[in-house]
């Protein structure tokens, strides 16, 4: 993740809505690629400050922002749109009766904008419901628990909510967002690693499944690798509940959940791929590793691999200083789990070798 600049000078994060120097309105212009400060314009519009009539520097806020301060997106005054494109993607979002949902909703959104970045910045295509009724990506966040009771007790009337994927809707369970609620999920799961961030990077990882693998042609080339997905999905995950892993899945799988079936191995590995270009490209902007040809359209999967694993080793160590847990908790060995990754390197690589240097067109506009 990059960071960007205040007009005032002061460094400013992605998710940031107010400048805490200059105290200016903040906002992320999707199409540019860029956090700008803003001033008040006229008819509820915002301007980039000293911009005078440039064109482009007039923005409206996405309508979530504007309303409920879940969004810190732009939309130019030139479209139409009430909804910035992160949160036209939004199918059905929380139930806002509830005074906890709101600061529970701007977490999912923050991790869901943040998923998006990545995706954008490698070139990848971000196809909404709205333009492939089908199959277009869109997000569900659902609740099925008593937000009262930290999401221990049943909600009266609920259907009971999945986090995961199908033909395009992903769903995320509200509860994720609650950190008391995943940190007892994570304990019950014996999992090393449960995060917002990580729930959408790899729920998104099913949708280019589809994408990329199904409709791209290149199910051979996954079955080689992956394993063959024809196999029943609901007995292979009530298998991975019930045995656990196969005993020596770290020679071949990311993560212990990858075993259960090749679809989840793959977004598994897809998961990962997204955890290491984008903390490799926050370490970048923070000098913390050397400008390396990866950045260019992530050319050299073994320089990336390479960088990554000194990264990753150092920000372990880094934390154990802090007495936090470590960052990325897992042991990435030779073999297949790195074969997995170098294939989804190639995928990505081939799906935006078209769109070299130019941000996708749906950025913003479609
Ligand atoms: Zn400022
Ligand atoms: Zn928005
Ligand atoms: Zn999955």
């Amino acid at each position: 993740m990059k960071t960007f600049q205040c007009q005032c000078g002061n460094s400013i994060f992605f998710r940031n809505s107010r400048c805490a120097s200059c105290d200016r309105l903040l906002g992320y212009a999707p199409g540019i690629n860029t956090m700008t400060a803003l001033e008040p314009g006229t008819d509820g519009c915002w301007q980039v400050p000293n911009a005078g009539r440039v064109r482009g520097a007039t923005f409206r806020l996405c309508r979530n922002y504007a309303d409920h301060d879940v969004c810190n997106w732009l939309i130019p005054v030139d479209q139409p749109d009430a909804f910035c494109f992160a949160c036209r993607l939004n199918r059905v979002t929380p139930n806002l009766s509830h005074p906890r949902h709101p600061a529970l909703w701007y977490r999912l959104e923050t991790a869901k904008r943040h998923m998006l970045y990545t995706l954008l910045d490698l070139g990848l295509p971000v196809v909404g419901r709205d333009r492939d009724p089908q199959q277009g990506l869109a997000f569900d966040f659902l609740s099925d628990r008593d937000t009262d009771s930290e999401f221990t007790e049943p909600l009266i009337g609920a259907d009971p909510v999945s986090t995961g994927h199908l033909n395009g809707i992903i769903t995320i369970n509200l509860a994720e967002a609650d950190e008391v609620a995943r940190a007892r999920m994570q304990a019950q799961m014996g999992e090393n690693y449960r995060t917002l961030l990580g729930h959408f990077r790899h729920e998104i990882g099913h949708y280019y499944w589809s994408l990329l693998i199904e409709r791209g042609g290149r199910v051979a080339e996954f079955r080689d690798l992956f394993g063959d997905e024809r196999a029943d999905y609901a007995q292979s995950l009530q298998r991975h509940y019930q045995e656990g892993p196969p005993a020596d899945w770290s020679r071949y799988a990311i993560t212990a959940y990858a075993t259960a079936h090749p679809w989840e191995d793959w977004a598994e590995s897809w998961a990962h791929y997204m955890h290491m270009t984008d903390t490799l490209d926050t370490a970048l902007q923070f000098q913390f590793v050397p400008p390396r040809p990866w950045r260019e359209r992530l050319e050299e999967f073994d320089t990336m691999m390479h960088a990554w694993t000194r990264l990753a080793t150092g920000m372990n160590a880094i934390n154990r200083s802090m007495g936090l847990s470590d960052a990325y908790p897992f042991v990435l060995q030779e073999g297949p789990a790195r074969d997995k990754l170098a294939f989804i390197h190639d995928v990505i690589r081939a799906a935006t070798a078209t769109r070299e240097g130019a941000r996708p067109p749906i950025f913003g506009s479609a």
